[in-house]
């Protein structure tokens, strides 16, 4: 009846609300009744556009066909015991099917096509002792020379990627909202005040500083016709026979049906976010990526938004893939090469030293998930989960996520419509820094703590 589609699909979307209150935003309420079983677009096959002669390749929305070969450079570079951890406590802790991953005494089995029962046979390394190196173009903090204590960052590469696009993109991101009159909240406009603001301290702290995205331009060269095919197709495949071509307006119940709608979002988050994979894989090469965000909770209408009393902290690495996900031929590949990068190891204690940074200065409380079927809780500080998000699987070096503020908070809305200033004014009876030069500092100081740590 109601079919699958992909902006039901949460796992692709960053906000990081649980669906109750995404299906109110998204659908006004009339989402909410359906039941989550929805199979989304992201579990959705495109098994049906690539066929080969032997077998079909099973590969997700605008995927890659994996490159298994690729693998054999990681050939003895880990052990039984830590192979075995990444996958039981980080990677695979939402249960996958045993034919997917199986490990055995020295090796591990890894499936690369069922249909033609092809797997990849990855050989552990004897003891630590006996590892190889782990092949990869970016550098830990502690491989970086040492510059002195007030260039804790020297040398590192950083790419920041302010999340979304804003300007004129916004709304059909559905990243927008505005309140009477006053100045609507873009959050792709406010991710890039944020970067731009991050680059100049993390500059001074000695760190080499690129931009994914410096504009309102979207990375990628195609826009929502080129999709509309291949939305009609998918929309085919998950029950809707006859798919409408439009959306009637904001409040359309059925919008998600749409050829529209779906080739929206084929264009805004997939094929962008992939297109931004490639440059940071293939052209800036950094050490660390931040993706920048603002959260939200479900604000219902957005012409007439709801304000909540309710604000929070998180951060997300790549983790906690679903059963579905790794069915996929290349979300599992992707899985194994990022586990087999170890840019866990990097990743990890970084959000957490720039969470307690984060903390310390806003003092928000860490945003706790509904729901323990997509996220997993990792790390010391409380305010980090493992999660598979597209940016934080397939930019191939350490990636942490932040997702500080919720948007629609009184506070942070207030904070918002104040605009970036020098020194503190009073906000809400409360003298209060610029919500974009905390951001700015906090993160800055939480990634000098772990580089000036990580160089002793
Ligand atoms: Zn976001």
């Amino acid at each position: 009846m109601n079919p699958y589609i992909v902006k039901s699909d949460l796992r692709f979307n960053d906000l990081s609300v649980d669906r109750a209150t995404a299906a109110k935003r998204f659908g006004g309420g009339v989402i909410a009744g359906r039941r989550w079983l929805i199979r989304a677009l992201s579990f959705l096959s495109t098994a049906i556009f690539a066929t080969t002669l032997e077998a079909t390749d099973n590969i997700s929305v605008l995927g890659n066909k994996p490159r298994w070969n690729v693998l054999e450079h990681y050939q003895q570079t880990i052990t039984r015991d830590e192979f075995a951890h990444l996958v039981n406590d980080v990677y695979g802790t939402q249960g996958f099917a045993p034919d997917l991953i199986e490990i055995k005494g020295d090796a591990a089995r890894i499936l690369i096509n069922r249909d033609a029962q092809k797997f990849f046979t990855l050989r552990f390394a004897g003891s630590k002792e006996e590892q190889k190196n782990v092949p990869r173009l970016w550098r830990p903090a502690k491989s970086l020379p040492s510059a002195g204590p007030d260039k804790p960052l020297a040398g590192l590469r950083i790419a920041l990627d302010p999340g979304h696009l804003g300007g004129s993109w916004a709304k059909m991101e559905e990243r927008w909202f505005q309140v009477g009159d006053s100045k609507p909240i873009q959050e792709g406009d406010l991710t890039l005040r944020v970067s731009r603001l991050l680059a100049t301290r993390l500059r001074d702290l000695g760190g080499k500083v690129s931009f994914v995205r410096s504009t309102h331009e979207p990375a990628t060269g195609k826009r929502p016709d080129d999709f509309r095919e291949l939305a009609r197709k998918i929309l085919i495949r998950n029950g809707v026979p006859q798919p409408r071509a439009a959306v009637l307006d904001q409040t359309d119940p059925e919008k998600e049906s749409t050829i529209r709608w779906q080739s929206e979002i084929l264009f805004y988050r997939y094929s962008e976010i992939r297109r931004r994979a490639a440059q940071v894989n293939f052209r800036l090469h950094p050490d660390l990526v931040l993706c920048l965000h603002f959260n939200a909770e479900g604000w219902g209408d957005p012409n007439s938004p709801n304000l909540t009393d309710t604000n929070h902290l998180h951060m997300l690495v790549n983790g906690s893939y679903l059963a579905e996900e790794l069915e996929f031929d290349d979300e599992r590949f992707e899985m194994i090469r990022r586990l087999l990068s170890r840019a866990y190891d990097e990743e990890l204690p970084l959000a957490d030293t720039i969470a307690l940074a984060m903390a310390r200065e806003t003092a928000l409380p860490p945003y706790a998930y509904p729901t323990t079927h997509s996220t997993t809780k990792v790390g010391t500080s409380g305010y980090v989960y493992a999660r598979n998000l597209l940016a934080t699987r397939l930019y191939r070096c350490p990636v942490v996520y932040c997702e500080p503020y919720v948007m629609n908070s009184k506070d942070v809305f207030a904070r918002i419509q104040a605009g970036d200033y020098e020194g503190s004014r009073n906000i809400n009876g409360v003298d209060r820094k610029s919500i974009f030069r905390e951001y700015a500092d906090s993160l800055a100081e939480g990634l000098a703590d772990y580089c000036s740590r990580a160089c002793k």
